[in-house]
């Protein structure tokens, strides 16, 4: 039970310090991009290895067999990077980042390591560096956004401070304005040839470029930001209502209210799909390995897409397990034996038998 206690205020003191971080590199960016910089992937990589703190303090040791506690206290360890952090959170809490996440964080760290061990062209008052960086810092508070959400459980007791971050924020943006206006003449363009522009969940400006072109499979990307998402234009199972979805299936129907899931996506997605009976091995879904999705996806115009997290899969990302028969994505190379996102293989099979 102590033990217990021990373990979330060590979960605490290192969310709070991160928040600091958050705090101090947006107050600092003005007159120190440099530290703006530091401070940030400071921040970001704080909030990751407190998840893993969460589940257990060896996890942010390097090398969890040379851990020890007393160490530990007094902060004489190695402690994980990003790299490091993404893989420990998808193997051992199963609750990883996403690609569009890590990818994004990564950038983040490749800055720090140039001001840091180099020089970084930002200090310098080159104005499109600091652009850059501002834009960067948006898209991955976007994402940490996300991220608080998805660990709900564990960062529920820091509403109040993700909301003050999030309006510091709508500040920092600022100094993305002037980029916004140089691109006014791009998305005039783009808006005569069909595109239309929203406002970016990332940055705030109306730059959110939404390419149709292969509905129901929608394409988003910020000309400012650069963030990007994948959307679905899905009829509402109740009223019939065509409804953007963006990113995820959790909206609620514009008309009726309805709250759609990935069921219903999946149900829409599959609607045409007529089943032939002299090929009962056709199969339309496949299991998803960003997500674990059991049979969320499903092909759509020749691309093939979860009904749950919106992952894009060419076809030959798709294969069949040689030891469940089903299609999944993700390294199927060893599946006899090693199974895929939906079954643990052979060997899953014969250590069951052994229990
Ligand atoms: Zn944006
Ligand atoms: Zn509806
Ligand atoms: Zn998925
Ligand atoms: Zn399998």
């Amino acid at each position: 039970m102590k033990k217990r206690k021990q373990a979330k205020d060590d979960f605490n003191l290192v969310v709070e310090n991160a928040f600091d971080f958050f705090k101090k590199s947006l107050a600092e960016f003005d007159k120190e991009p440099k530290y703006s910089v530091i401070h940030f992937h400071a921040a970001i990589e704080l909030i990751m290895k407190a998840r893993l703190l969460w589940e257990h303090w060896t996890l942010i040791v390097i090398r969890p067999e040379t851990a020890n506690l007393k160490s530990f206290r007094s902060g004489d360890f190695q402690s994980v990077s990003i790299k490091d952090a993404k893989m420990r959170l998808e193997s051992i809490v199963q609750d990883g980042l996403s690609q569009a996440e890590y990818e994004c964080f990564l950038r983040l760290s490749d800055h720090r390591n140039r001001v840091v061990h180099f020089y970084h062209p930002g200090n310098t008052g080159d104005k499109t560096a600091l652009e850059k960086i501002v834009a960067e810092q948006c898209l991955a508070w976007y994402h940490v956004s996300r991220i608080f959400e998805r660990w709900s459980d564990q960062f529920q007791s820091y509403k109040k401070e993700i909301a003050k971050i999030d309006k510091a924020m709508h500040k920092h943006r600022k100094y993305l304005k002037a980029k916004f206006g140089a691109l006014a003449e791009d998305i005039k363009k783009l808006k005569d040839r069909g595109i239309t522009f929203s406002v970016c969940p990332s940055c705030g400006f109306k730059s959110f470029g939404e390419d149709s072109g292969d509905e129901p499979i929608l394409d988003y990307e910020c000309l400012v930001c650069k963030a990007s998402e994948t959307g679905l234009l899905v009829e509402c199972p109740e009223c019939g209502e065509k409804n953007t979805l963006i990113g995820e299936p959790w909206y609620e129907c514009k008309k009726c209210n309805h709250k759609f899931d990935e069921q219903d996506v999946q149900a829409f997605l599959t609607k045409d799909f007529v089943y032939d009976k002299h090929d009962p091995d056709r199969s339309i879904v496949a299991h998803c390995e960003e997500c674990d999705g059991y049979e969320m996806v499903v092909q759509v115009n020749g691309t093939w897409i979860c009904s749950q997290c919106f992952t894009k899969y060419n076809s030959e990302e798709i294969g069949r397990c040689d030891w469940c028969n089903s299609l999944s994505t993700g390294n199927l190379e060893n599946s006899y034996f090693m199974g895929c996102v939906a079954c643990e293989g052979k060997s899953g099979w014969d250590s069951n038998k052994d229990d």
